[in-house]
């Protein structure tokens, strides 16, 4: 792409006026219409010749200069990609991105020449600016991305609100843990004033729907985020607040020239089919470093999330280390307060417990720094390279295969070089990595082999925290699919089957949700580690049928359908794991729903699981005819079916 943008600019006289220029998706469903007028650059797209995104706004102001304004056109060319890769992490496979290109050279008032390079596949458009090294300067500084997504009036939305900084636990907020809301209008204002994080779902009513998100984000960018609407602009896009990570570095980024900006993406289609099956986050990025061994994917139990800090003990971590084994799962997710409560002299006899078990342990750390108030500990151990070193050369000596690095401090390019770095150092030492209290992962399942998946959601743990939470544990469910877990890895730490949410079964928030619900999540939730928050007594007093599908259900997959849905009410999906289908569904809604679901074509006999209008969980064998299942869900019900026949 430098190559491209090394082209001389051509004849000015060329864009007097207005230019555009307009390319399809190889299949042409898409048009994207990119067009100059009076200096100014806007892009629109279409789908099946009908406006999904109006005309919106292009452009940087840099500390070299403004690259929004005063803009003259050098050059259209056009170019196509076509590349296949595989994926070990994410929720397929395999990926063949196809797409048409446009490459738009610019200059600005001043003479700088500038492109934005444009992506259109048959689902999702992508873009990006291109910065070249012109003239002396070596870097830049964007003080402001114009970039915009205006849809028609009538388009509701389904977002989830940025968080003031510096607030909520032990002032550890940013951290992409607030609520959704559905089918919203546009012009209503954020929860917090601070506009929406990414990923952002939009329902342009008849003409299909939008997910606007962003990829290849690393230490050489900030995260960013969208603004609150406004009738002019549309969203823009908005950088880091000034406050967070305790007010430490720019909230703008700077960049070494030449230099290629992240990719801001939008996945578009007439259905949903598109926005729960894309690739976009994956397509677009490179794999930064190799993988210093061959990492394992699994299952994990861990006592913290039901049995919370009191288990953090060595007989309690005993008893998850059995739970384990008794499952069958790889690992056990040793969380917070492990140094203090069982201490460092005394962590190899519980690592040999382990081992002797085929357990092998994931241990917690606090990201913390400076950035926010957390004592749960191991603090400052992975903030400084020099101390995280010698911390990850301890535990690879010990035989620990991995971290959950928790609490960060936001979407400053500072935090993203933190994340970076703990991603790279881990990888030298064989580890790898969970963040919790963070930000959205941006194409890291490709770009770093050792990173597993991110929180950046309102996790399992709110279930703990709160019957609101356990109240509307159905609506949520019904988003993730759609929107946090379709561009990302969600470490959601989920499948509760206590019936309550303490240690003892009998106290705290009460499961509004069956049994059979909780096994979908399993399936609907995507995270290629899966920390579960079963706890030994399910071993007694849940269904061994559920037992057993726990110890059976993958978490890693080679493709997902989308069988039916719609964000907030129901869904229904299927992934497939090797030549067998496993398909989760569950109903948000307050009354029974009656679905006619078309099935993959190869699934002829099946497990049907369901929770039955008292939410009591059922199992049965079930013959597949013409690859139909009628299928009616309860509310707060769900369904599970498994290719095959079991005992
Ligand atoms: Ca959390």
């Amino acid at each position: 792409m430098r190559r491209l943008l090394a082209l001389v600019c051509l004849l000015a006289p060329l864009v007097v006026g207005a230019a555009q220029h307009t390319i399809t998706s190889p299949d042409g469903t898409l048009t994207l219409t990119v067009s100059l007028r009076e200096g100014q650059l806007f892009y629109a797209v279409q789908c099946d010749n009908q406006t999904v995104v109006e005309p919106s706004r292009l452009g940087l102001r840099s500390n070299n200069g403004d690259y929004s304004d005063h803009l003259s056109l050098c050059n259209w060319q056009e170019g196509r990609i076509d590349k296949q890769y595989t994926l070990s992490r994410a929720k397929v496979s395999a990926s063949h991105y196809v797409a048409n290109q446009l490459l738009v050279e610019l200059k600005n008032a001043k003479g700088r020449l500038f492109s934005v390079e444009f992506r259109l596949d048959n689902h999702n458009l992508a873009f990006r600016y291109l910065l070249p090294k012109d003239g002396e300067e070596a870097s830049i500084r964007i003080l402001e991305e114009l970039t915009a997504f205006r849809f028609p009036d009538f388009t509701t939305t389904f977002l989830t609100p940025q968080s003031d900084p510096m607030v909520g636990w032990k002032r550890s907020k940013p951290s992409y843990e607030e609520e959704y809301e559905a089918d919203a209008p546009m012009h209503q204002p954020s929860q917090f004033g601070r506009g929406y994080t990414f990923p952002a779902l939009f329902h342009v009513g008849e003409r299909g729907w939008v997910l606007v998100s962003e990829t290849d984000v690393d230490s050489r960018y900030c995260g960013s985020r969208l603004t609150d609407y406004s009738i002019e602009k549309g969203y823009q896009i908005a950088f880091p607040m000034v406050e967070e990570n305790n007010g430490n570095g720019t909230s703008e980024p700077a960049m070494a020239l030449p230099a290629e900006t992240p990719w801001r993406t939008l996945t578009l289609g007439r259905d949903l089919k598109p926005i729960v099956e894309t690739t976009i986050p994956w397509d677009l990025v490179e794999e930064r470093y190799a993988p210093s061994i061959p990492y394992r994917m699994g299952r994990s139990t861990w006592s913290w999330i039901i049995w919370q800090d009191p288990s953090m003990n060595f007989e309690d971590q005993c008893r998850y280390i059995d739970l384990a084994e008794a499952m069958g799962y790889e690992y056990i997710l040793i969380d917070a307060g492990w140094d203090s409560e069982i201490g460092y002299e005394r962590m190899p006899e519980l690592f040999a417990y382990a081992r002797q078990r085929g357990v092998e342990p994931f241990l917690w750390y606090s990201s913390s720094g400076y950035w926010n108030d957390i004592t749960q500990s191991p603090v400052n151990r992975m903030d400084n390279p020099i101390r995280r070193k010698a911390e990850m050369r301890w535990m690879r000596e010990q035989g620990v295969r991995g971290i959950k690095v928790d609490f960060w401090g936001g979407d400053k390019q500072e935090t993203m070089r933190l994340y970076e770095a703990v991603l790279s150092d881990a990888n030298d030492y064989g580890l790898m990595v969970i963040f919790h209290g963070c930000t959205l992962p941006r194409g890291w399942e490709r770009m770093y082999p050792n990173f597993v998946g991110s929180e950046a959601v309102l996790a399992s743990e709110n279930l703990v925290f709160g019957q609101h939470h356990c109240d509307r544990e159905a609506f949520k469910a019904t988003l993730h699919p759609f929107i946090r877990n379709t561009v990302a890895s969600m470490e959601f730490g989920g499948v509760v089957l206590n019936k309550r949410l303490n240690r003892t079964n009998d106290g705290g928030s009460t499961r509004r949700t069956g049994d059979v619900f909780q096994l979908a999540t399993a399936i609907l939730f995507q995270n290629p580690i899966q920390n579960f928050a079963l706890t030994p007594n399910n071993l007694e007093d849940a269904p061994d049928f559920c037992i057993d599908f726990m110890r059976e259900v993958p978490t890693t997959w080679d493709e997902v359908r989308l069988l039916d849905g719609y964000p907030g009410r129901y869904v229904v999906l299927a992934r497939r794991h090797g030549s067998t289908w496993w398909i989760g569904g569950v109903n948000a809604t307050t009354e029974e729903l009656t679905l006619q679901l078309e099935l993959p074509e190869e699934i002829t006999t099946a497990t049907l699981y369901r929770d039955d209008a008292t939410l009591q969980p059922t199992r049965s064998q079930t013959r597949i005819k013409h690859h139909r299942l009628p299928i009616t869900l309860t509310p707060n019900g769900g369904m599970v079916l498994i290719e095959r026949e079991t005992k």
